[in-house]
């Protein structure tokens, strides 16, 4: 046996498709509603493996779900460390926010620094399966970063579309993972249009998360983490910032597939959280009507996204999962940034700790109940975008190389 893929479903008219290569989406429903999930012969899972026998697996990645994975275990992989990232309980965060029982899930611990990084795995290797050499995509920057990464350590070459926004840090990984960077002078929209035009034009393999419907299963692969982590124990909430909604489609995925094999017995409430500065599915969820292209006018540059690519997802999962969305606004997630790391020494970019953000805009209005067990994903980590964090954080003491200066300078501020 390959794998446990018994084929693709489309969401919008339940159309079950052969899994096979080159098909990204449904062709009775088009590539912008007809996005496929991967089906799974759960039965035989079930039979064949365990909880126990996961708990015997000395492989610390997301590989351990190999069984849940598109993927034929033989095909070789990347030599980085994807996922496993670790589950944190951080006291003094969840003091300052009141809650007793809260968890940082600190992915900007991934090979290159974002949750990204469990797609483009998946990317790679497929594409390694399906005898491509050169892969695409576009993207807000951080699955850029980690698709060149992971290609680099594939021996794969990349085409890069990034708008002319991303961070420096962003483009500094690209170029040195040595992919082929074409900066769109234009927004994300236009990046990803050009980026689909150019892989019709020469055949590439296809990154772009919400096209690729085998990207959201390596995304999934942080819920399984979670669940693990916590000894089966699924809790209330999750909370991640939303920007296309693969992310948090992907989460729900993980919980669900975990409760079809019965290795959880119930689901957590999902909470999706974006800028108000950029904020079409919240907007969406919250007015009940379908979502509208935004303005992308928000510092959390990964989750600028005002024409989401994979909306109905994302709004699904977070209905199905009896959650919620809130939008907050790019002070609450300078702020976030901010407390999360004087209160625990986790560093997350700006849309890394916006599902925090969120979280702790429910908390103060009592939606979100102060002893429920919460996970808060940290999907980026902040020294990507070295420029937001100083405005969260504010520059330096600066002092001639003298004592006398650093007594007067500390005495002045208060600090001594
Ligand atoms: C991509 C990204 C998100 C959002 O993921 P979507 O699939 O676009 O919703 C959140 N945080 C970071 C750091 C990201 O890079
Ligand atoms: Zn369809």
């Amino acid at each position: 046996m390959m794998n446990y893929v018994l084929g693709l479903c489309c969401i919008k008219c339940g159309k079950e498709l052969q899994a096979e290569p080159g098909i990204y989406t449904c062709p009775e429903c088009g590539p912008q509603d007809g996005i496929l999930d991967v089906v799974y012969d759960y039965q035989n899972i079930k039979i064949r493996h365990s909880r126990q026998q996961l708990s015997q697996s000395g492989d610390y990645s997301i590989f351990r779900y190999i069984p849940f994975l598109p993927l034929n275990p033989e095909t070789p992989r990347p030599n980085l460390r994807f996922g496993w990232t670790p589950l944190y309980r951080p006291p003094g965060l969840a003091k300052v926010l009141g809650f007793t029982n809260l968890y940082v899930k600190d992915d900007g611990q991934n090979p290159t620094a974002s949750l990204k990084d469990r797609a483009s795995a998946i990317a790679v290797i497929r594409a390694v399966e399906e005898k491509m050499t050169t892969i695409a995509c576009s993207s807000t920057g951080n699955a850029a970063s980690s698709l060149a990464g992971a290609a680099a350590a594939m021996g794969l070459t990349t085409f890069i579309f990034v708008p002319g926004r991303v961070p420096q840090g962003k483009v500094a990984q690209l170029l040195i993972f040595g992919a082929n960077v074409i900066s769109v002078q234009g927004s994300y929209s236009d990046a990803f249009r050009l980026s689909a035009e150019a892989i019709d034009r020469w055949g590439w393999y296809n990154r772009n998360a919400a096209i690729n419907p085998y990207l959201v299963e390596g995304k999934k692969t942080v819920a399984m983490e979670i669940a693990e982590q916590l000894n089966w124990e699924v809790p209330d909430w999750v909370a991640v910032s939303v920007g296309d909604g693969c992310t948090i489609a992907g989460v729900w995925k993980g919980f669900k597939d975990l409760y079809r094999v019965g290795w959880i017995d119930k689901l957590p409430k999902l909470l999706g959280v974006q800028s108000s500065g950029c904020s079409p599915l919240v907007d969406s969820f919250l007015e009940n009507r379908h979502w509208r292209p935004a303005e992308e006018n928000t510092i959390a540059d990964s989750i600028a996204v005002g024409v989401p690519r994979n909306p109905e997802k994302a709004l699904r999962a977070v209905r199905e999962s009896g959650g919620t969305m809130v939008a907050v606004s790019d002070e609450d997630i300078l702020d976030a940034m901010r407390l999360l790391g004087r209160t625990s020494g986790i560093f997350g970019e700006p849309a890394g700790v916006t599902g925090l953000a969120g979280l702790r805009y429910l908390g103060s209005n009592g939606v979100i109940k102060s002893d429920e067990k919460i996970v808060a994903i940290v999907t980026g980590n902040g020294l990507k975008d070295v420029k937001n964090a100083i405005a969260a954080a504010g520059e330096p003491i600066r002092v001639d190389p003298s004592l006398q200066c650093l007594v007067e300078e500390l005495k002045w501020r208060g600090i001594e």
